[in-house]
């Protein structure tokens, strides 16, 4: 790994800076993007939501409280019941009337003197304190307030719910006579639940003040339970409870699941609080989605850009490294990587005993050629000695520009005979070629011959004594004339 990061240190480094860069970015826009969503939720999305919920209720409630109180504080009712409820007739015409006027489902009075029920169709019956369906009525008569609103869900029919509102009478005194009200449907604010819960994801239920689910929509109406006892919601339904002010509150609750927003707010007329409450997983389950999206485009321009450094580095490290170990004019290894290609080759030949030769080659009278014809047909007469030995080798003999003009030609896996052999077809070839037909710098025939000597390795030879011995064979044919091949014994 230390290793690694040595050779590897600047794409490491670069890779390192990208994520970090890509991750901070993305992160930081997620939190933000989702503290934004999260306010605007719990600060405009679900109070409006409650607002639009209270003021339908209002709509619904206040009628009926407002004809309830004119009933209550009508002289003639009041009358009626002190003069001891003579015309029963009277005050059922009276109820008859405001049921009809109002479009109520009923209308009622009861007299806390003689606790007869009237209602729109006459004389009902008589409250009793024993009666458990009758226990309202004692309730409004040890009111302080008013009057009170008591709903009640139909069972039965589920989509209609009823809303009493149960107006205390009193006499001109100021001392309870009886109760009086009138009875309506609410369906509106059924439909109004149901419609923004099916819109837009959101739960809206009233609970009463003591924590009990008073009335919820569809998705919730099997759940009859205490909001001190829901999981989650438990932990902030004092808070709910508490909470008598106009204004509403924003809150919060986590479940295992999820994070739930809450806005909360106390609604006098019913006595209720109204909840409307959301999941915020909802709304940020497409950010997380941008969130993946934008990590695996992070992470693929990462990686392409890596790839390409990586390339581009490699590419450069290889070229280098070529211009270190290649000779300029003619292509062919130099003399200090031919050394490392040799001891490589050696040890080869030993493990595998093979034989293997070296020959050494220099061109005869090269500094004529100089002389006569400048130092650039000279150049160009190396590169095409370079090229024509490159094509009669065969691709696992290795050559190198060994000085001047002098080249070192390693024939693997081949006999002192073979090399030699091969060694009079190269000098063959050279001496055959005219070197002019290539450059435009002389026109005249240039013919040129080489003298080669060479020597076979022999085991445990040193790098040096195998060269000397080439040497030696090429001074010989340099000595016996030129133009020829000689080989060490
Ligand atoms: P001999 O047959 O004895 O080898 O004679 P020679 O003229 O080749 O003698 P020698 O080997 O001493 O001469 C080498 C000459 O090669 C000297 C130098 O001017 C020339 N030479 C060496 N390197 C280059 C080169 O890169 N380009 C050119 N044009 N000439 C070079
Ligand atoms: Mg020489
Ligand atoms: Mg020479």
């Amino acid at each position: 790994m230390h290793n690694m990061f040595k050779k590897y240190g600047l794409l490491v480094w670069l890779s390192l800076i990208l994520i970090a860069g890509f991750v901070f970015t993305t992160v930081a826009s997620y939190i933000v993007s989702s503290d934004a969503i999260q306010q605007g939720l719990s600060e405009q999305t679900l109070p409006i939501t409650g607002d639009n919920v209270y003021s339908e209720i209002q709509k619904d409630i206040l009628r009926p409280v407002f004809v309830s109180s004119q009933m209550a504080h009508d002289t003639f009712v009041r009358d009626w019941i002190m003069n001891g409820e003579q015309d029963q007739e009277q005050v059922i015409k009276y109820l008859k009337e405001i049921k009809i006027k109002n479009n109520a489902i009923s209308s009622f009075l009861v007299s806390d003197l003689t606790h007869n029920y009237y209602h729109a169709n006459g004389l009902l019956k008589t409250v009793k304190e024993s009666e458990p369906r009758d226990k309202w009525f004692y309730r409004v008569r040890k009111l302080s307030s008013a009057y009170e609103t008591n709903v009640d869900v139909d069972l039965a029919n589920r989509d209609t719910m009823t809303i009493f509102i149960n107006y205390r009478i009193l006499d001109y005194a100021g001392k309870f006579i009886g109760v009086t009200g009138i009875g309506l449907t609410l369906d509106t604010m059924k439909h109004l639940i149901d419609s923004y819960q099916s819109r837009f994801h959101r739960n809206i239920y009233f609970v009463d003040q003591k924590g009990n689910i008073a009335l919820a929509g569809n998705n919730m109406k099997n759940i009859r339970s205490n909001l001190r006892e829901i999981d989650g919601i438990s932990s902030i339904a004092a808070q709910i409870l508490d909470n008598r002010k106009s204004e509403s509150l924003h809150l919060e609750y986590k479940t295992a699941t999820s994070k739930m927003l809450v806005n909360s707010r106390f609604i006098p007329e019913l006595g209720w609080h109204l909840l409307v409450e959301q999941d915020m997983n909802n709304d940020i389950k497409p950010l997380q989605n941008i969130f993946l999206i934008n990590m695996g485009i992070s992470a693929a321009i990462t990686m392409i850009a890596l790839l390409i450094l990586l390339f581009t580095v490699r590419r450069y490290q290889n070229r280098l490294e070529k211009s270190a170990s290649t000779d300029p004019l003619t292509s062919l290894l130099n003399r200090q990587a031919f050394d490392f290609v040799f001891q490589q080759a050696l040890l080869d030949s030993e493990r595998s005993r093979q034989p293997m030769c070296a020959v050494l080659l220099d061109i005869d009278f090269f500094k004529k050629v100089n002389d006569k014809h400048g130092h650039l047909v000279g150049d160009h007469v190396l590169k095409e000695i370079a090229m024509i030995a490159k094509r009669s080798l065969r691709e696992s003999d290795v050559i190198c520009r060994w000085g001047g003009e002098e080249f070192l030609i390693l024939l693997k896996n081949c006999t002192l005979e073979k090399a030699t052999s091969i060694a009079e077809n190269l000098r063959n070839t050279i001496a055959n070629n005219d070197f002019s037909r290539t450059t435009d710098l002389t026109r005249t025939r240039l013919s040129i011959t080489v003298s080669m000597g060479v020597a076979q390795c022999k085991d445990k030879e040193t790098e040096d004594s195998v060269f000397e011995r080439a040497d030696l064979a090429l001074y010989q044919a340099k000595e016996n004339g030129r133009d020829s091949v000689y080989f060490s014994e």
